[in-house]
């Protein structure tokens, strides 16, 4: 199905379920070289997240282990910059490889704040991988995010593990809003 009614917001297919595995795939293949002879820890940020960490830790040889967190989300589809709390991060993170994973970076203020908390335990090296990445709404670069799916418009996204006020999470393809054209004047 191309077009997906999600609550009261029609959504159009942005990315196909194939596309996102094979992408997964090949960025699964990347980290194995790169983290070649370590253990990396893989973060996953809930809830966006657990699909594609899910999928992305099935294509990883090398040894590694895995722990969730999880943030205050935002409300409706406007990311407010506002951030409560971090729950869930592991304690014992000083000298080792994190891997954190994500489902989309927007603004980045969300990534930043968990960078922060993370860099107090003195880790031996962090890396971000996001899904999905809007470029144009990034307020500040991330050095840290060496993996990125897909770049994509700043336009709000559902399926796949992103939600759309809790709704939408099991869908299995990645859909954009639709935007209603405005009057002309
Ligand atoms: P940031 O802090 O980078 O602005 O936003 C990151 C978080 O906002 C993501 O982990 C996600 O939960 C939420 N978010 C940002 N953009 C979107 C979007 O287009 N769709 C959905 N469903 N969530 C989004």
């Amino acid at each position: 199905m191309n077009t997906i009614k999600v609550l009261d917001k029609e959504f159009n297919i942005l990315l196909e379920n194939d596309n996102i595995l094979k992408r997964t795939r090949l960025i699964g293949i990347q980290m194995n070289v790169d983290y070649e002879n370590r253990c990396p820890l893989f973060i996953g940020v809930l809830n966006g997240s657990f699909l594609f960490m899910a999928d992305l830790v099935k294509e990883i040889t090398v040894p590694c282990e895995m722990a969730f967190i999880r943030v205050s989300s935002y409300k409706d589809t406007e990311s407010t910059g506002e951030i409560k709390e971090v729950f869930g991060l592991p304690e014992n993170l000083k000298g080792r490889d994190i891997i954190i994973v994500e489902d989309i970076v927007d603004t980045g203020f969300t990534l930043s704040y968990i960078l922060k908390e993370i860099y107090k335990q003195a880790p031996a090296s962090v890396s971000v991988c996001s899904l999905l990445l809007k470029p144009d709404a990034l307020k500040a670069p991330i050095d840290e995010l060496e993996y990125v799916g897909f770049e994509i418009a700043n336009e709000f996204v559902v399926g796949y593990g992103l939600d759309y006020n809790g709704h939408g999470r099991n869908l299995n393809h990645i859909y954009t809003v639709k935007t209603v054209a405005s009057p002309l004047p």
